[in-house]
């Protein structure tokens, strides 16, 4: 456990179109977890990225004209669909180019803290980061989660409370940094004062990433050492 003062700045990794692609098998487990459970899928696909998994579900069971009382039961079943998936998840997807050299490169850093903030639920941040051999550079302990709160732009302080109760380390959100690849990880940076570094390796380009007035945009996290600068500066 870190020293209390000697982290400066917590780093909160998005998933998804960040640190990984998970391929086909992503919106897959959506979809055999939603049929599992309801019996039926919507007749076009729920677009997924930057929302959180029960905001997914919830626009799910609306497009199905069903209640949203049957959200834990479709969570409960995503989460078993994922565990099951876990071994092909490599074979589907990939970590995405620059993840691993810049997470290997920043662990070293005692001044940062690195974790996450994903919509994923929980277990399947967990999965998905092991897959692909990413989740040792993580404190996936002091992460914020979908399963936390299906509005992103609650996420930080989530993280941030986290950080404090379980590792002792008080962080102002102006210290938080979200690293993601949707406008909805902006907006979650936003909401709180937090900084934030866009990525444009999911479904969102470097020109439509920004427009928004992130502290920076990114095409991907390769050239490790600029990126690292980025993230350390004013330390
Ligand atoms: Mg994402």
């Amino acid at each position: 456990m870190p020293i209390d003062g000697t982290v400066k700045r917590v780093v909160l990794f998005d998933i998804d179109g960040t640190l990984v692609n998970a391929g086909p098998l992503g919106a897959e487990v959506f979809d055999r977890a939603v049929e599992a459970v309801l019996g039926r899928l919507p007749a076009t696909r729920i677009f997924m990225s930057g929302k959180t998994d029960p905001l997914i579900v919830r626009e799910y069971l609306h497009a199905l004209g069903l209640d949203g009382a049957l959200m834990p039961g479709v969570l409960a079943r995503l989460e078993r669909e994922m565990a099951a998936a876990a071994f092909t998840l490599p074979e589907s997807g990939r970590a995405l180019p620059g993840a691993s050299e810049l997470l290997e490169a920043l662990a070293d850093d005692e001044r940062l803290h690195l974790s996450v903030l994903t919509g994923n639920i929980a277990p399947n941040a967990a999965v998905k980061l092991g897959a692909f051999g990413l989740d040792k550079w993580l404190d996936l302990e002091t992460g914020a989660y979908g399963s936390d709160n299906e509005d992103r732009a609650q996420l930080v302080p989530v993280a941030l409370d986290r950080l404090a109760a379980l590792r002792g380390i008080r962080l102002a959100p102006s210290q938080a940094w979200v690293v993601g690849d949707t406008p909805r990880d902006y907006e979650a940076a936003r909401a709180v004062g937090a900084h934030s570094v866009l990525v444009a390796t999911g479904r969102f380009t470097v020109t439509e990433l920004g427009q928004l007035g992130a502290d920076a945009v990114l095409a991907d996290l390769t050239g490790t050492d600029p990126v690292v600068e980025l993230l350390t500066a004013d330390l």
